[in-house]
């Protein structure tokens, strides 16, 4: 039997952004925690630093050290790199240059049930692209 071709780097590209975009990621219609927090975090995570990835311009200086996304630090946040209507269909700008706070928060999770309350959304129920309702106990596997 012929062993199978690797994928290309195409090919896995694909893949991964298949997995970011699946139906069955809750947080794809949701968004709810880019728009309940103060995103802080250390401003060698930003472009101005060597090897920082998140775009200083999206970011506001909270100090010497420290800097937050623009649009989270306000009575109201919502961050300047989330598109579309929370709790509906949304998307982050800028996903692949993140910083690290926003990779910290887990679907289901602490942070992620007290941005749903604050954005006025169910806090254990996830609703997903498919049409499909889920509860906070199916979105990790058992
Ligand atoms: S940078 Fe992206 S993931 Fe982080 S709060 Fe903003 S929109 Fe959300």
């Amino acid at each position: 039997m012929a062993a199978a071709n690797p994928p290309s780097s195409l090919q896995c590209l694909l893949i991964m952004s298949d997995a970011l975009h699946s139906t069955s990621n809750p947080c794809v219609n949701c968004g709810a925690c880019c728009a309940a927090f103060r995103v802080t975090f250390y401003w060698a995570e930003t472009d101005s630093a060597e090897g920082g990835l998140t775009p200083t311009g999206l970011t506001n200086s909270l100090g010497p050290m420290t800097r937050c996304m623009k649009g989270t630090d306000t009575y109201s946040p919502r961050c300047i790199a989330l598109e579309g209507e929370v709790g509906a269909a949304t998307r982050c700008l800028i996903y692949p240059q993140r910083p690290s706070p926003c990779h910290a928060v887990e679907a289901g999770d602490e942070f992620c049930r007290k941005a749903r309350r604050h954005n006025g959304l169910p806090e254990d129920v996830f609703y997903d692209l498919t049409g499909a309702t889920r509860t906070r106990n199916t979105l990790r596997p058992e």
